[in-house]
């Protein structure tokens, strides 16, 4: 393989020449990048935020989330990303959910062989018994008795690293356990890849109706080039549409969606162990999501971000952050409508419409009720404001896109949850996965 060309020349741009160029490390970026490193091709990745350290605490999650965690709509809403080497799976709670069928009936993308061959890879499963925890069984069971179908999720996990009663999934997992798409980074650069971190990605640079490589700057506000024969973008639900409209895609972040959520919270009489001693999103249910919209499973805001979270909610909720340890939760979380815009500036817009708020009700009347069954006084149930934390939909197939993931310029291409062309209200980090794996295959070929 050829050495990668990096040099800064004099008028100070960091110059760097490689086969693909991908902007972003998330699930979708890292994967294609990984697979095409495995078959020897030249892989620079750019990547805004930092490489990861010292995950696992209250500090690392403020550090690697988008302005602490502090982003929110011109409507209200606040949205979760992180920052850093991984994307959002630094802090995602990993849990595996299969892409949507109408993936393959109505858009023609079939990765039913990419995603059975990553679930296979990264041995996607149910943690066993004693890691799933007495806060979650409590939970499954009140469920279960009341004639829900609750069961455990299946997770990005090794459960020979997992820890019983650690619930740092959404800190960044110091052990190793949880796979993340930095992981993946990780094999790459073993293979010869280049990772450039704090390089914020402009646009992508068009010559003669070709994409031939992208823009940037580094921390220290120096230019940065990458010159490549393919140019990826993977700079996530929110990242990529302005890359695109800067690269003369203007249709590109009109109308998103990112599965609002809502925590519904109590705490049990006997003031037993809380959903903070278990792996989040462990267990739960689907049974509601083909004709509600919504999905059900335990979790609980990290210590950090609880009282904010219940505090915008309702300031009389702070004080519940005394009984954090013997809390239960459970998340409501929808399939919204597409609406809103990514704007060039970073900012957006996002409303909830009247259909979300119904789903996200209907979803916490039942979350209350299980709580009430597993002991929980019903008077005292309070909730986290409202968030998203799955941007996606703003580079969409079929709109933005094509089926292979091709824009209509020439070797421009985008690969993460920005593709997924409707709204879904899952899990997408498999999907993600799953789309990379198909379009480094289709770019080998
Ligand atoms: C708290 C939380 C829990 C979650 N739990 C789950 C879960 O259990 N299961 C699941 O499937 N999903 C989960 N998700 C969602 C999931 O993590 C995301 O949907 C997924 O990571 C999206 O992948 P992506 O490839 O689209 O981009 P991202 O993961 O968003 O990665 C995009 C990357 O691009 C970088 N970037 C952005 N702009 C630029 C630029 N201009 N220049 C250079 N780099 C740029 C970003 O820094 C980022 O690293 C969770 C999300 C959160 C926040």
């Amino acid at each position: 393989m050829e050495e990668m060309m990096m040099s800064p020349s004099f008028d100070r741009t960091i110059k760097i020449e490689a086969d693909v160029v991908v902007v972003g490390t998330g699930p979708g970026g890292a994967t294609v990048g990984r697979e095409l490193a495995k078959a020897g091709r030249r892989v620079a990745f750019v990547e805004r935020g930092r490489h990861p350290e010292r995950v696992g605490n209250s500090l690392s999650v403020l550090k690697y989330i988008d302005r602490a965690g502090l982003v929110f709509s011109k409507e209200g809403l606040n949205v979760v990303r992180a920052l850093a080497t991984g994307g959002s799976t630094l802090v995602y709670t990993a849990t595996a959910c299969r892409p949507p069928a109408w993936l393959k009936e109505k858009y023609g993308v079939d990765i039913t062989y990419e995603v059975n061959e990553a679930e296979e890879e990264l041995k996607v499963g149910t943690l066993p018994d004693e890691l799933l925890g007495p806060a979650n069984y409590r939970l499954m069971s009140s469920a279960n008795d009341l004639g829900y179908e609750w069961e455990p999720f299946k997770k990005f996990i090794d459960p020979k690293r997992c820890l019983p009663g650690c619930s740092d999934c959404i800190l960044g997992c110091k052990r190793g356990a949880k796979w993340t798409a930095a992981d993946y980074v990780a094999e790459a650069v073993g293979r010869g890849a280049i990772l450039l971190n704090r390089v914020m990605v402009r646009e992508a640079i068009i010559e003669d109706g070709r994409a031939v490589g992208i823009r940037g700057r580094d921390a220290s506000n120096t230019p940065v080039e990458v010159r490549a024969q393919r140019v990826i973008i993977s700079a996530g639900g929110m990242g990529t549409p302005a890359i695109l409209q800067r690269s003369t895609i203007s249709e590109a972040g009109q109308g998103f969606f990112c599965d609002p959520l809502r925590m519904v919270y109590g705490v049990p009489r006997d003031k037993g162990i809380g959903t903070a001693s278990a792996p989040q999103m462990s267990v739960g249910t689907y049974e509601h999501q083909a004709e509600d919209g919504f999905i059900l499973s335990p979790i609980i805001e990290p210590k950090v971000l609880f009282p904010p979270s219940v505090g915008l909610r309702n300031p009389r909720y702070l004080p519940k952050w005394i009984n954090y340890g013997s809390i239960l939760g459970i998340m409501v979380k929808i399939r919204d409508d597409m609406g809103g815009r990514i704007n060039l500036d970073g900012s957006f817009s996002k409303p909830l419409t009247h259909d979300d708020h119904l789903k996200l009700d209907k979803g916490t009347r039942i979350a209350e009720r299980i709580l009430e069954k597993a002991g929980c006084e019903v008077n005292d149930i309070f909730y986290s404001m409202d968030r998203g934390a799955h941007p996606g939909g703003t580079a969409r197939i079929g709109f933005v896109v094509d089926k292979d993931l091709k824009t209509r310029i020439d070797n421009l291409y985008v690969c993460d949850a920005s593709v997924i062309p409707e709204p879904w209200g899952l899990p997408p980090v498999l999907t993600c996965i799953g789309l990379g794996k198909r379009l480094a295959r289709h770019l080998m070929n």
